[in-house]
């Protein structure tokens, strides 16, 4: 789910000079202040809210189970969602509880949620949005009903956010216990590790008493300021890969075989049948996807396939009606 495009060359030689100038020799700053100022600009956020770094936003969801965790706290999700809300739930210990989507769209089964709160009520809730590895995205008005009845933080986990066509951001002043969480992985800085959460202050600040001091450290946070100071190349380049998901989602819909859904994402899940054999077939062809059928019952035979350059996504489509017409 990476961006498959290189930076322009110009833009490579100024990141060659930052570079060969960085002190490396020092610890960066722990505060990372000019890198965070330039993200709160860029994402927009709302007066008087707060940015934590964190080193992807895998960290980040690290550091949020840790910090709320206690016996007996519960992280609440969704199923299926991204796997690492339950995999760090039981690396540290949290109850996890997760809630499954609805039928044939993945969209949330909310009198479920609102009852599992309820009954479970939950320390931290994730939410993808969109979500991987389905690609939808959910209704708004369910996630705020969501935020109004959760009794502790909901995370919205905004990875994808340069694909989709909404966001929480403009939310975060009006609920104290939602935080934003976004990732620059999947717009195209995904080796740089650089995530970061958004909200109130007052959670900000308990927050970073968990952060490790040297999280990010001095090539990123170096590298990720001047990208963002280009931050209308990698839009440019999120805006191509939406143009060419509508063409791809279009091309998978008129293969018979398929089933494809609809995404806001970099990706699209699609289902066929002997999945397994489909996606060897695409590895044999040099084409690797994710093979998620026997992951959870909801996404038998099915496939995410990332949004690749035009080049990559015609050689897919051309492999998988290869595999799809001479099984191997
Ligand atoms: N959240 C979601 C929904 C994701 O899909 C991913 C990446 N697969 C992440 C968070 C983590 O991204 P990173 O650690 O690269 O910032």
């Amino acid at each position: 789910m990476e961006n498959p495009y290189p930076l322009p060359q110009a833009l490579c030689e100024e990141i060659a000079a930052l570079v060969a100038a960085a002190a490396i020799n020092r610890y960066p700053d722990s505060g990372a202040v000019a890198l965070r100022e330039k993200i709160r600009r860029v994402a927009g956020l709302p007066q008087g809210m707060g940015v934590m770094l964190g080193n992807g936003s895998d960290e980040l969801i690290q550091l949020l189970a840790m910090a709320v965790n206690k016996p007996g706290a519960t992280l609440l999700s969704v199923e299926p969602s991204f796997v690492m809300y339950k995999m760090i739930a039981t690396f540290t210990g949290m109850r996890y509880v997760g809630v499954p989507l609805m039928g044939e769209d993945f969209s949330l089964d909310l009198d479920a949620i609102l009852a599992a709160i309820e009954r479970e009520q939950p320390a931290l809730v994730f939410l993808a949005y969109p979500n991987n590895p389905t690609g939808n995205l959910f209704s708004a008005d369910a996630v705020e009903r969501i935020i109004d009845a959760a009794p502790g933080l909901v995370v919205v986990d905004e990875a994808y956010y340069a694909f989709a066509s909404d966001s929480f951001i403009p939310q975060l002043a009006r609920y104290p216990n939602l935080l934003v969480m976004r990732t620059f992985s999947k717009l195209g800085m995904a080796g740089l590790r650089l995530g970061f959460l958004a909200g109130s202050t007052a959670w900000l600040e308990q927050l970073e008493k968990l952060r490790l001091p040297y999280n990010v450290g001095v090539l990123p946070q170096l590298i990720a300021a001047k990208l963002l100071d280009h931050h209308e190349v990698l839009l440019r380049q999120a805006e191509q890969i939406r143009q060419d998901r509508e063409e791809l989602y279009r091309q998978l819909g008129g293969i018979t075989a398929v089933h494809v859904y609809p995404s806001e994402a970099n990706f699209l899940l699609f289902r066929v049948a002997n999945a397994t054999a489909v996606f060897e077939g695409l590895k044999q062809r040099g084409i690797l996807v994710k093979n998620l059928n026997g992951g959870h019952p909801m996404l038998n035979d099915c496939l995410r396939v990332t949004v690749g350059t035009p080049e990559e996504n015609k050689r897919f489509i051309a492999a998988l009606q290869e595999v799809l017409t001479q099984p191997a």
